[in-house]
């Protein structure tokens, strides 16, 4: 008798539920406490006075969820979105790479939110807040270095697949509610009938369900079922063609729409090309992060910061440089950045001539089709250290104000390498991994 709900519908089934329990304490010897039980009433009850237990009028919450009156539904969320934003508090004290907050977010912060959303729709409101906190765990910081649009993208279209929650949990609703008024198996419940009294209308105008026409049904819907004809009317996908109403095959509807992001006046093909190499999964997920925000030219640098107000000046940190201080500036107009290329040729030349390192080669991992695939691999893996450690030595100038030789950075560059070498040596073997790497493993 812990934590039960009981649905009764006239004061005869109250009547029944109490001689009920009077049998179990009989028998049990246990005692129900009255004190402790609530009831809600729903619709028109003329005898209250019969009803034993503490009536309440506001809202009344049930294997985790409130019901009740207005209010009941924001209340759910609000109560869930601060649960998420501890959690996302405790995960924030490491330092994740985009990847792995997504994994955060899919695994800790939906999967508390989309119990909700089987029952409530998210609120406007309480839809923002979620996406504020994802993308605030994301960056750190309340500045959003890249749109969120094109985050939520797929990998091989410029995004970073991240979770998009607020569709995740929409859909969540919106299939469940037409899942009801469709899938057989409801056929005979009484959410089927409360749904397609309610939803019919809709689910017709959209030919989304083959409903008897002769079914009573409402011209009018409540606010929380709204949110199903809004979703269909915005997500304009073709509604027949998904045969299973589950959340994720509408996700992977809309997906198949996405396009890529351009980048520069590349064209299509190419753009797909850049992309994939920003995240080719045979780097580190630092190093693909790293590589993404630099065909995005959204890493931090000065230039960057004073467009959105946060930094005083655009001038390159670099003592006697004085240029403005890029992405493309900090990876390879500055002076200090071509010492350290020229540092570090003698490790890329084993993979690529020095004539294949061009502007393209370093920002996008573009090189001349002549190479093999395994050279331009490592080449293009060593490149991302590089720009890894210039980044790491720039930031160490500014803000713990040591300054590293161009040589000390290279040697910082190279020294990554060695984990690079380790790793294949792991996956393929010594023998292979000393095939592809050759003289740099010693
Ligand atoms: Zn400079």
């Amino acid at each position: 008798m812990d934590d039960v709900a009981v649905f009764c519908s006239d004061p005869l089934s109250v009547r029944r539920l109490m001689c009920i329990c009077d049998q179990f304490e009989r028998a049990s010897g246990a005692k129900v406490n009255r004190g402790k039980n609530e009831a809600m009433l729903f619709g028109n009850w003329a005898d209250q006075s019969s009803i034993p237990f503490t009536v309440r009028t506001d809202h009344l919450k049930v294997l985790g969820i409130w019901f009740g009156g207005a209010g009941a539904c924001a209340k759910s969320w609000e109560e869930r979105i601060s649960k998420v934003r501890q959690k996302l508090g405790r995960w924030k004290l490491r330092s994740l790479s985009i990847t792995g907050k997504n994994l955060v977010i899919r695994c800790e912060a939906l999967s508390l939110l989309l119990y909700v959303s089987q029952v409530w729709p998210i609120p406007r409101t309480c839809a923002a807040a979620v996406t504020r906190a994802t993308f605030q765990f994301i960056w750190r910081s309340k500045m959003d270095p890249v749109r969120r649009d094109s985050l939520y993208k797929d990998l091989g279209n410029g995004g970073k697949n991240t979770p998009n929650a607020t569709l995740t949990l929409m859909a969540t609703f919106v299939c469940g509610c037409i899942k009801l008024c469709q899938d057989p198996r409801y056929a005979n419940t009484k959410c089927h009938y409360v749904l397609r009294f309610y939803l019919s209308p809709v689910l017709r105008r959209m030919g989304l369900a083959s409903l008897p026409r002769n079914a009573p049904s409402s011209w009018t819907i409540p606010y929380h079922l709204s949110f199903v004809e809004k979703f269909l009317k915005k997500n304009t996908f073709d509604h027949k063609s998904i045969r299973k109403w589950s959340a994720r095959s509408v996700l992977e509807t809309l997906r198949e729409k996405e396009s890529a992001d351009p980048v520069e006046w590349f064209p299509e093909q190419t753009v797909k090309a850049i992309w994939q190499n920003a995240s080719s999964p045979e780097r580190s997920n630092k190093h693909q992060n790293m590589a993404w925000l630099v065909v995005r030219r959204a890493l931090p640098v000065r230039s960057f910061m004073h467009a959105q107000t946060l930094s005083r000046t655009t001038r390159c940190p670099r003592s006697g440089c004085g240029g403005d201080e890029t992405v493309t500036h900090l990876l390879l107009e500055c002076a200090y950045a071509e010492e350290v290329w020229r540092g570090m040729q003698w490790c890329l030349s084993r993979f690529v001539p020095s004539s294949a390192m061009t502007r393209d080669s370093v920002l996008y991992g573009l090189f001349p089709r002549t190479h093999t695939e395994t050279n331009i691999n490592c080449a293009w893996r060593i490149i991302n250290l590089v720009k890894d450690a210039l980044w790491a030595v720039r930031n160490l100038l500014i803000f713990q104000l040591k300054e590293l030789t161009p040589t000390e950075c290279c040697r910082l560059a190279h020294s990554k390498v060695q984990d690079y070498v380790l790793r294949d040596a792991l996956k393929l073997g010594a023998a292979a991994a000393k095939a592809r790497w050759g003289k740099t493993t010693v």
